[in-house]
């Protein structure tokens, strides 16, 4: 059955010839929803910036631009990933938040395309380069929209952006330095998943648009949603990209030039193709649950502890539903560390195949801010990274040592 492997390659097979924690990611998966954005958009001139912050390992990087997807980065170091991957200046998108302007400075001197998020940094940005560099504005649409308040980024209170109620003082300093402007962004949230959210974003953005006279691009972000179990509600893409679509459309025939439409999706093209391997160390049965305790904590995948993620949870070892039973699958961290959240956003439990300790436990919708955003709490290694493609598993990325918990740890005489 598909669930328990990837392209034909059982899970079990997976953590037995690399070992557990371990991410495994599907090559084919990330293709196939490349696809699926592209013919979604097909009527208009489509760019694709992914958004790696949601997961950067260079191979990824690498697949992403093997198949005509750009990219779009958030620090410097995720800049230089990107170059490391084969992508040039020009291809790359700089989407910092309250950045210093030396970060702004080092991107604009490697080529790539900034968005600016205050009225400061756009400031600074004009007196610098006036006209001799392009840029693209971040705007704050006032759109509520994304599966959670820390994942909304487009709301009235939000952090990200130039508030749109402040055009005036963005004109006044766009033309006081006679600066090039070439695109305007938005980037709603995450979990997006009512094209009415984006719609409306969108209508903000081009209302404004016409107001800037260089224009080459209008940037919609990413933001959208992916199911995360069984009948799970998503973003229609096929609705979304018709109705943005026609609106961008309508707008390139006002504004008199076809501008590019660019969206910078993360976990829409990586969530879905990850799956995290654990191995069950203890079935622990008390009188009021049974847990399953994993070789893995919130230090390797956060989501469900940080924001209360649902994640479906199976076990990759049994495949007998005769004997399933609920289960509160944990983690080893040295504090609560639930991995089995119910779609209420409540601790709680999966019902699962009968677990017996060895046993490797599975986590889905692992590729976007999982290992991304994994940390070495408790003094706990960091997993190891594979990428199955073509039929093959590749190692990506080795598993820690102890020797990446101390390398840069300076001993001093106390
Ligand atoms: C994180 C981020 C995205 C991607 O969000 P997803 O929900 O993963 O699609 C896109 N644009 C910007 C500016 C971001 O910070």
């Amino acid at each position: 059955m598909s669930y328990y492997n990837i392209q034909n390659i059982p899970l079990t097979d997976l953590a037995k010839q690399f070992g557990t924690p371990l991410y495994v990611y599907d090559a084919d998966k990330i293709i196939e929803k490349i696809a699926i954005l592209r013919d979604s958009f097909k009527n208009v001139n489509l760019k694709i910036k992914y958004a790696c912050k949601a997961n950067t390992n260079l191979s990824i990087l690498k697949l992403m631009r093997k198949h005509g997807v750009e990219i779009d980065v958030v620090s410097p170091e995720e800049l230089r990933l990107a170059m490391m991957a084969g992508y040039e200046g020009s291809q790359i998108t700089f989407t910092p938040s309250g950045v210093s302007f030396d970060e702004i400075e080092l991107a604009a001197e490697l080529g790539t395309r900034i968005n600016l998020d205050n009225l400061d940094v756009l400031e600074k940005f004009g007196k610098q380069y006036g006209n001799t560099k392009g840029a693209l504005i971040r705007l704050k649409p006032h759109v509520f929209g994304g599966g959670n308040e820390k994942i909304m980024t487009a709301h009235p209170e939000s952090k990200f952006g130039i508030s749109i109620h402040q055009k005036d003082e963005i004109l006044e300093i766009v033309n006081k330095y006679d600066m090039k402007i070439i695109g305007l962004h938005q980037h709603t949230g995450s979990d997006v998943k009512n094209a009415d959210a984006f719609t409306q974003a969108a209508t903000a953005i081009l209302d404004i648009a016409s107001n800037f006279k260089d224009l080459e691009i209008i940037d919609l972000g990413g933001g959208f949603k992916v199911p995360y179990k069984e009948g799970d509600s998503v973003t229609d893409m096929a609705e979304v990209g018709e109705v943005l679509s026609n609106a961008f459309l309508e707008f390139c025939k006002n504004y008199g030039r076809e501008l590019q439409l660019w969206f910078e999706p993360g976990k829409f093209l990586v969530s879905e193709a990850g799956t995290f391997l654990a191995t069950a160390n203890v079935v622990k049965t008390d009188p009021i649950k049974t847990f399953v305790g994993i070789n893995s904590g919130l230090n390797h995948l956060g989501r469900p502890m940080m924001y209360g993620a649902y994640h479906d949870i199976f076990n990759a070892s049994n495949q007998d539903t005769s004997e399933q039973q609920e289960y509160r699958v944990v983690g080893y961290i040295c504090e609560t560390d639930t991995f089995s959240w119910t779609p209420e956003g409540k601790q709680g439990e999966r019902l699962m195949n009968k677990v017996s300790a060895g046993d490797i436990i599975a986590i889905k919708n692992a590729g976007a801010y999982c290992f991304s955003m994994a940390s070495q709490y408790n003094s706990r290694l960091l997993p190891a990274e594979v990428l199955v493609i073509d039929g093959e598993a590749k190692l990506i990325r080795k598993r820690d040592t102890f020797d990446d918990i101390v390398r840069n740890l300076v001993s001093v005489d106390i």
